[in-house]
């Protein structure tokens, strides 16, 4: 396999390069900078998205005809690496890069005529009803109930951790429709407005101090049969097929690299007893060994894009990028609430998250590194917990 870009992808980037360098401002580079939570504000991030709808750069991977790009594996590859190293703020995925290809395969016409152009300009805000109290990793089992009742459904239940949710103006969601059969045969794939009567939103204040996750409840609310997105009953399908774009995607490994640079310069200006704490051996060398894994992480995403270049699916390698990629950037956090010691005490973390900037005593890289440690703990749970994906290497790759 050749892993050098060719001279096409090289001018490609050239291009990326100079389209970022003219519109990412510097006050959108620093807001992205210091997001702490696992998405960017969503005030940040619609703001980056107004940008590249304009330039049509916004969804690289929806067809052409519906405002994406036609760019190669590699160009989205490249892309994504640029945008990271420039710190351009992330676009909330959960409508254009989840929900949307669900649409595009099993909307109907009226279905993808009316969402995919609101999602895109922004006029919808979506979030995710997947998970339940008691229903995350084993997700079939969940218990939101769907009955029919003349041209709607009545939904009772309630959704747990769903992320965005008091921004969202739409919801999609699996729902029990036939309670009587094995409980993946029984679900259903609806996409609900929040405004509709019934629907609460209750926050959930993470250990960081951050509203990023929230609770939705359903009482009793009537939503229209035409607002189901494939056949009824059939919802698993499709719920399978987006969580494919969930857990998709790669370009860790550079945003990670951004991150060692960071840990490194903290070590570098952090004085341990005499000298810099970059110079303690022990340190240095846990530094030496993430810098490491990072880059045999780094090919491994670059053998997966060779794969979905030849036009393979990118396969279990997924769920080793994914592990990978958390337990490396977890450690690189660790070692930054190591290096910056007592800066990172929680009172410390509680004055830089609630923005009181003017009492922030410590050095402006420490203000962030506590709710980040924090936060990042979060990431061997969602998009498919640590020891599930271990179960999928088990099962795929070592043939358990
Ligand atoms: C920050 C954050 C944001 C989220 N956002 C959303 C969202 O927007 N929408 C949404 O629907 N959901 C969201 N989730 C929920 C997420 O998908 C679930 O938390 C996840 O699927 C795990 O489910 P659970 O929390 O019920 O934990 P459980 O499934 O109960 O898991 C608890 C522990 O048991 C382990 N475990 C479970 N099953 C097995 C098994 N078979 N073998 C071995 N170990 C196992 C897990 O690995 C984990 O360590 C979010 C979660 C977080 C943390």
């Amino acid at each position: 396999m050749n892993i050098e870009f060719s001279a096409e992808d090289e001018q490609f980037r050239a291009e990326v390069q100079a389209f970022l360098a003219e519109k990412l401002t510097p006050d959108m580079q620093e807001e992205a900078r210091r997001t702490t939570t696992v998405f960017a504000d969503k005030d940040l991030a619609m703001r980056w998205q107004e940008v590249l709808v304009e330039k049509g750069w916004a969804v690289p991977a929806w067809p052409v005809e519906h405002g994406g790009t036609d760019w190669t594996p590699t160009q989205k590859y490249i892309w994504s690496q640029e945008c990271t190293k420039s710190h351009a703020p992330g676009l909330i995925p959960l409508g254009l890069r989840m929900l949307a290809p669900v649409i595009f395969k099993y909307g109907t016409p009226e279905q993808k005529a009316e969402y995919l152009p609101k999602m895109l300009s922004g006029e919808h805000y979506w979030c995710q009803g997947y998970s339940e109290p008691g229903s995350g990793s084993d997700l079939s089992s969940l218990k939101t109930r769907a009955e029919k009742d003349g041209d709607n459904y009545i939904v009772n239940g309630t959704k747990i951790w769903t992320t965005h949710a008091q921004f969202a103006d739409h919801i999609f969601c699996l729902v029990r429709t036939d309670p009587s059969v094995r409980p993946q045969a029984g679900i259903t794939f609806l996409l609900i407005p929040m405004d509709l009567p019934g629907v609460t939103v209750e926050p959930i204040i993470t250990i960081a101090g951050d509203h990023e996750v929230n609770q939705v409840f359903f009482d009793d609310v009537r939503v229209p049969q035409s607002n189901r997105l494939g056949p009824e009953n059939e919802g698993w399908t499709a719920a399978k097929y987006l969580l494919e774009f969930e857990r998709g995607g790669g370009g860790a490994a550079v945003r990670i690299n951004e991150s060692i640079a960071e840990l490194k310069n903290i070590a570098g200006a952090e004085i341990n007893g005499a000298a810099p704490l970059m110079e303690d051996p022990g340190f240095a060398a846990q530094i030496a060994e993430l810098e490491i894994r990072n880059e045999a992480l780094q090919f491994q995403e670059l053998v997966t894009l060779d794969r979905v270049s030849k036009g393979d699916s990118p396969g279990p390698a997924s769920s080793l990028a994914k592990n990978s990629s958390v337990e490396i950037d977890q450690m690189v956090n660790t070692l930054k609430l190591e290096a910056i010691n007592y800066y990172g005490l929680p009172h410390a973390n509680m004055i830089s998250m609630n923005g009181y900037t003017e009492a922030w005593v410590g050095p402006e890289y420490a203000e962030t590194v506590t709710p980040r440690y924090i936060n990042s703990r979060a990431a061997s749970i969602f998009g498919g917990a640590k020891e599930v994906q271990k179960n999928i290497i088990a099962k795929v790759v070592l043939g358990l």
